[in-house]
């Protein structure tokens, strides 16, 4: 068996070009939505992170405001700028990329950004919301991957969804999202005792842990959808999931990419929750 390659960035394209058209509804009306990206520090994977994200926006007709602060800044005066942002009513959507600097708190500084513009969805009452089943601005990477498993025809409902990971930006939200598409949905983490054999019974297999290759083709169920949120660099320097490729795409019904897959899916999440924000802030 050789799976279906999910592939994300065609599938990100195509969500792109969906955006595109709704961000232009909304200049047609004078209302072109706008996002900002709040980069603190110079830490070289943020700068190529928010670099894609403005390059997203630019294709989408989503207007930058681009604020890049020294590594100094204050958490004082991040705040600051933040509570400037909220209140702005040409910034639809604010973004701190992270990880800040170690003397800033970020959980403070997250849940200071206004519940409507919060596009990355990590605002505890988005959160709340996703939780009791509501639309509100969700995280971008677990809405990334239920979009890949629509797409691609992968069934949900009834069956067994395994997601490896529990952070609140991947792996609780992506469970919650499997379980309102009614998948009965299992969450593994460091301290899951005998993982194989729990993924293995996965019909969907969602990895987020961060660590190069682990999941092997013994772990998979034959026919799976594997999901490979994981972005890990190999001692050489390229790119490479949590998920061993080339064995288990002889034994996955579908599988993503690293790179090429839930990456360039995110970064379109993001644009679509800016427009979703804009058209809820002026519709
Ligand atoms: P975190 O480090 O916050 O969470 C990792 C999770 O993996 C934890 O819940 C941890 O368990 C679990 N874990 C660690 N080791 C094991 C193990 N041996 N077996 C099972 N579970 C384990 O990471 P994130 O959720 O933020 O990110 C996960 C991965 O996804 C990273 O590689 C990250 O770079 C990538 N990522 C990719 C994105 C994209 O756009 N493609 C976006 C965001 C993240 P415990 O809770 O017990 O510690």
């Amino acid at each position: 068996m050789s799976a279906i390659i999910i592939d994300g960035a065609a599938m990100a394209r195509h969500v792109l070009d969906e955006q595109k058209a709704r961000a232009a509804r909304l200049a047609g009306q004078g209302r072109q939505p706008g996002l900002a990206v709040l980069l603190v520090g110079d830490d070289p994977a943020s700068a190529v992170y928010v670099r894609s994200k403005e390059r997203a926006c630019r294709e989408a007709g989503v207007r930058t405001f681009d604020t890049r602060l020294p590594a100094s800044t204050t958490q004082a005066a991040l705040l600051e700028k933040i509570h400037a942002l909220n209140s702005d009513p040409q910034v639809h959507g604010i973004l701190v990329q992270l990880p800040l600097p170690k003397h800033i708190d970020s959980v403070i500084v997250l849940q200071q950004i206004a519940v409507g513009k919060d596009v990355d969805g990590f605002n505890w009452r988005n959160l709340g919301a996703l939780l009791d089943g509501h639309a509100g601005l969700a995280p971008c990477t677990p809405s990334g991957t239920m979009i890949m498993l629509e797409r691609s025809g992968v069934p949900i409902a009834g069956r067994h969804a395994v997601v490896m990971g529990r952070s609140s930006i991947v792996g609780k939200p992506a469970a919650l999202m499997l379980l309102e598409r009614n998948a009965t949905v299992t969450i593994c983490h460091s301290r899951t005792a005998d993982l194989a054999a729990i993924t293995r019974q996965a019909d969907i297999l969602v990895c987020a842990v961060g660590r190069p290759r682990m999941v092997t083709a013994d772990m998979v169920k034959p026919g799976a959808a594997v999901i490979d949120v994981g972005i890990n660099r190999t001692p050489d320097g390229k790119l490479c999931g949590d998920v061993d490729f080339a064995a288990v795409r002889t034994r996955a019904g579908w599988i993503t990419a690293v790179p090429g897959g839930v990456g360039p899916m995110t970064v379109a999440m993001v644009i679509a929750n800016v427009i979703t924000a804009a058209e809820r802030a002026t519709g």
